[in-house]
């Protein structure tokens, strides 16, 4: 099982460096889960640093597939490995929403940041309009085959997330059911490793989304920025790969 917590523009690397000691002090010797936090870009060698003795990794929220470059506003594979990070996420929804990620850009980031020797979680999910209109199976062949076209033979670093759009930050969970189902559909397009459920994942709903056979850990969102939350979560997942 992953757990990743994605803090999204929260966290400034005071508030990084002092959340990260709780959470390692909260997680230390927890065993049966792989634990992920992603801050924002200038907090990583915070957190990194206050990680460095602990299993928890760090991963960026972005990456850019050029090693370097004239790209304003961007951060290459090489820096964040150089900042401590990890890993990084790619293909966010806020990122296709607001940013103008695509499909194509989503592959080349997590191609690239793979090659650099990061992790990487790539991004799927459907908006509600398109599951509304019956195009949820569409909409994610159509993600997943991005990837898998970039990375065929996806390496154990590479995990991907299933995170249905409308379930992002609205406090509306997929059901199990949903979840499982998108899941073994993801799997059935790409023998990717380890496929993160995310969408409105909390303490209160962790375990029956987690129980799923398909989903091997959460990508978290909100219940990230809580320690406490955070931690249950993580607990949760350490206590059913353990059963
Ligand atoms: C996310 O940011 O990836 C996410 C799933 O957010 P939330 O848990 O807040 O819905």
């Amino acid at each position: 099982m992953l757990i990743a917590g994605n803090w999204k523009m929260f966290k400034g690397p005071a508030e990084a460096a002092r959340f990260s000691g709780v959470l390692h002090t909260m997680l230390a010797g927890t065993k049966g889960v792989d634990v992920v936090v992603a801050p924002p870009f200038v907090s990583l060698p915070a957190a990194a640093a206050e990680l460095r003795e602990s299993a928890i990794r760090v991963y960026a929220q972005n990456v850019h597939w050029e090693p370097e470059g004239a790209f304003t506003g961007e951060v290459a594979a090489p820096m964040l490995v150089e900042a401590g990070a990890a890993g990084a996420i790619v293909g966010h929804s806020e990122r296709r929403q607001y940013f103008g990620e695509t499909d194509e850009t989503t592959a080349r980031r997590g191609h690239a940041a793979l090659e650099a020797g990061l992790g990487v979680i790539a991004c799927v999910g459907e908006t509600l309009e398109e599951r509304e209109a019956g195009e949820t199976e569409a909409v994610l062949r159509r993600q997943v085959e991005a990837i898998a076209a970039a990375v065929p033979e996806p390496p154990a670093a590479l995990d991907v997330a299933y995170e249905p759009v409308w379930a992002i930050g609205t406090g509306r969970t997929a059901t199990p059911e949903i979840a499982q189902e998108a899941h073994a559909l993801v799997r059935s397009l790409y023998p990717v490793g380890r496929i993160l459920y995310g969408g409105s994942v909390k303490p209160e709903n962790a375990e029956e989304l987690l129980a799923q056979p398909d989903v091997d850990g959460a990508l978290v969102g909100g219940a990230s920025l809580d320690a406490d939350s955070f931690a249950a979560i993580c607990l949760t997942a350490a206590r059913l790969s353990r059963s």
